[in-house]
């Protein structure tokens, strides 16, 4: 396959061949079409998983095949990974996007729009605005602070801009749980997206920029309640030849482990004392695609939610590692919008089918996605997981904060 890269780089830092991966699916009954989301809503051949690998293997016996419309093909996957959880022969969508779109990133067939959000990153440092802005909007909660902590709390772009309450509500419980935190004095963006976009190079050097001030700051753990934020230190930083060497955890993780837990389920009942018995609420959890099947964590939110909100859980038809994409992660915002918007609303559709009125998820991109398009079902309240955990303990500074 000339001028293709037929080998791809892995988050495990090993490579495979990417046309090989291609040929599996043509002896395949394609049943993993049915659960990609981009597929069901954009209804073409093409972009189901096995158009795409179709595509690969066809790039590996004719290079005159790629241009930007094959390009293009390789932007309409969210990167869910639904996909791998079902295939019988262990086909890496994921893995094989990633090939071609460091492609199309570097001899430039990229999307428009790809090509403008990795401009728009590399000039401000951040999916939202300069980020030097952010850090300043996330000033208020400096007295909540440890300075000297040895755990770095690392909100991300996407909370900071979008969901700063959620900065307000997990250091809260930090306090709560007797977690001391610091903050960046000013945070720069881990370098997920321009991964996800196929910018390696940039994305490389987002990442050693970010590795050494965690270094500087003598961090021994870096917590975030972006999902996104602690895959791409924990798996793509060694791929990227960056090396971090400290713990990194998902919020949900830390505030379920043992200590952590009891406290926060302490001052929830002594809020619920407070408050008189009340009716036990009945909530679903959607499992953000970055934290359950890219890291496994499928248990501490559901642990918090059921012990320490007191909430009966309701699951929805696909959970857990067959859980739905919400539409938001990765490129499908920037490349389909349209096909995103509707993702979301299948998933807040099977949520609403449970009958329960309050659908929480533990990433700030998911609540992007799915709050605008409860829009249409309005009985149904969607929250982060930190600001229903900060409700009950008594610790969310306030609903105008968000
Ligand atoms: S990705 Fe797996 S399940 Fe889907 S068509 Fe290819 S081999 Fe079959
Ligand atoms: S990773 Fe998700 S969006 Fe991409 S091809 Fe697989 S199922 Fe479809």
């Amino acid at each position: 396959m000339s001028g293709t890269r037929t080998e791809g780089g892995r988050a495990d830092g090993k490579s495979f061949d990417l046309a090989a991966q291609g040929r599996i699916c043509s002896l395949c009954p394609n049943m993993c079409r049915f659960l990609c989301p981009v597929a069901a809503v954009r209804k073409v051949e093409t972009v189901t998983p096995r158009g795409k690998a179709t595509l690969v293997g066809g790039l590996g016996r004719d290079e005159t095949l790629w241009s930007e419309e094959a390009a293009g093909v390789f932007y309409n996957c969210a990167t869910c990974k639904i996909c791998l959880e079902w295939c019988p022969s262990g086909v890496d969508l994921v893995e094989v996007t990633r090939g071609l779109r460091e492609r199309a990133a570097l001899d430039g067939s990229a999307p428009g729009p790809v090509k403008a959000l990795r401009e728009r990153l590399v000039a401000d440092r951040s999916l939202y605005g300069q980020a030097s802005e952010l850090a300043r909007s996330l000033r208020r909660y400096r007295e909540m602070l440890t300075p000297g902590a040895k755990v770095l709390y690392f909100a991300g772009c996407s909370t900071a801009a979008l969901h700063p309450g959620l900065v307000g509500a997990a250091l809260r419980l930090f306090e709560t749980a007797g977690v001391k935190a610091a903050m960046l004095e000013s945070e720069p963006c881990c370098g997920l997206p321009l991964d996800l976009l196929g910018y390696r190079e940039d994305a490389a050097t987002f990442a050693a920029g970010l590795a050494s001030a965690v270094r500087e700051g003598g961090f021994e753990t870096v917590v975030s309640g972006c999902p996104m934020c602690t895959y791409v230190l924990k798996e793509r930083y060694p791929a990227l030849g960056v090396s971090l060497e400290v713990e990194v955890r998902h919020l949900a993780e830390v505030l379920a482990g043992p200590v952590p837990a009891a406290a926060l389920r302490g001052a929830a009942r002594i809020r619920e004392a407070g408050d008189g018995p009340g009716a036990r609420r009945r909530a679903t959890y959607h499992d953000p695609c970055y934290l359950g099947r890219y890291q496994g964590v499928y248990d501490a939110p559901r642990s918090l939610l059921a012990d320490v909100a007191g909430l009966g859980l309701v699951e929805m038809d696909g959970s857990g590692g067959l859980a739905a994409c919400c539409g938001g992660a990765a490129t499908t915002v920037t490349v389909v919008p349209d096909a995103a918007t509707a993702i979301a609303g299948r998933r807040l559709d099977e949520a609403a089918r449970t009958g329960v009125d309050l659908l929480v998820t533990a990433c700030p991109h998911c609540l992007d996605m799915l709050r605008p398009a409860a829009g249409k079902a309005s009985r149904l309240r969607v929250a982060d997981l930190a600001e229903v955990l900060a409700e009950r303990v008594g610790a969310f500074p306030g609903r105008g904060d968000r």
